[in-house]
């Protein structure tokens, strides 16, 4: 497979190294459980909307996704959170640390969100945002010329210090790199968390690049990923019975809903199936 490559930031990648099986690895492996069958392209997509719709995901498994990464170290720390992939990372202790560091652009320097504390929100004045970027400049350009000076490259030294202790100095927006293996079930999972809008912005550069570079490689999975997951939406019970309670309300709605599957004004890419399903969900 030739390795595709997008650079991130100012100085990361993702490189999609390796994918191990497609959409029909997908199919085969559920046929093991629902039997042969015929196997045209349409088949397949029957099979695996309904595989994704059921969440029946062990055949989603049978495919694996191999990246080589390279992200600031912060980013690392959330990647890691994701404890199904397998991964090999730089060795601070072995190796001499990147000279790259992250520093936001212009347009990610935001103040503390009012609404989301775990978030930036709105604007600040180019002043301001000025003052914050030397800030992060300064300390960044001081980390590396401490840890230069203790590992015996700079003119302070006095023959060097142990990389993994001089490494300490160094601050969480040194980049590192990884070589980072999922199957596609937890791949998507871990899209789905990282790409949405709650998730830090520099982790969300990182899954949506990486999905994007999955994503012609199993065209049918990740449309079915879109439709039944990434792009729909779940209720509690109470947003049910609020739900539940306006349909009881108006009768006619509950009609109108069931006639749309004949609609001549509007098209919905759903099956008979999914019709049937919704008019359950519907009569609850
Ligand atoms: C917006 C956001 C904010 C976050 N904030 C914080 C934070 O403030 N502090 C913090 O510590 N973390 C935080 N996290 C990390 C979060 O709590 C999860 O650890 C991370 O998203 C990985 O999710 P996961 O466990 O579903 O995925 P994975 O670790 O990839 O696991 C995939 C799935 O495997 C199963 N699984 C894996 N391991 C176990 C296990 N030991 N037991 C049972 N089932 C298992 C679960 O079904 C799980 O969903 C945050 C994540 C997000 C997306």
């Amino acid at each position: 497979m030739k390795i595709k490559e997008r650079k991130l930031h100012e100085h990361g990648f993702v490189r999609l190294i390796d994918v191990m099986g497609d959409d029909n690895s997908i199919a085969d492996a559920a046929r093991v459980s629902y039997g042969k069958g015929t196997r045209s392209a349409s088949d397949n997509r029957n099979l695996i909307r309904y595989l994704v719709r059921h969440k029946h995901t062990s055949p989603l498994e049978m495919v694996e996704v191999k990246f080589h990464l390279k992200l600031p170290i912060f980013v690392m720390r959330q990647l890691v959170r994701h404890r199904t992939a397998s991964l090999n990372e730089y060795s601070g202790r072995y190796s001499i640390m990147s000279d790259n560091f992250y520093e936001p652009s212009e347009e990610y320097i935001q103040p503390q969100s009012k609404f989301n504390n775990q978030g930036r929100d709105g604007d600040m004045p180019d002043t301001w945002k000025e003052k914050y970027a030397r800030t992060i400049n300064d300390i960044t350009y001081k980390c590396q010329v401490a840890y230069k000076n203790l590992i015996g490259v700079g003119s302070l030294s006095h023959g060097g210090l142990a990389r993994e202790l001089a490494r300490i100095v160094l601050p969480v927006s040194n980049y590192t790199e990884c070589y980072w293996k999922m199957d596609l079930h937890n791949f998507f999972h871990f899209c789905h968390l990282r790409m949405d809008d709650h998730a830090q912005q520099e982790i969300q550069d990182y899954a949506k690049v990486m999905y994007e570079l999955v994503k012609p490689h199993v065209p049918i999975a990740a449309e079915a990923f879109e439709d039944y997951s990434l792009n729909s939406i779940s209720l509690s019970s109470m947003e049910a019975d609020v739900l539940q309670y306006a349909l009881k309300c108006f009768p006619d709605l509950k009609e109108f809903i069931k006639n749309l599957k004949h609609s001549e004004d509007i098209q919905f890419d759903m099956s008979r199936r999914e019709w049937q399903e919704l008019e359950e969900k519907i009569n609850k």
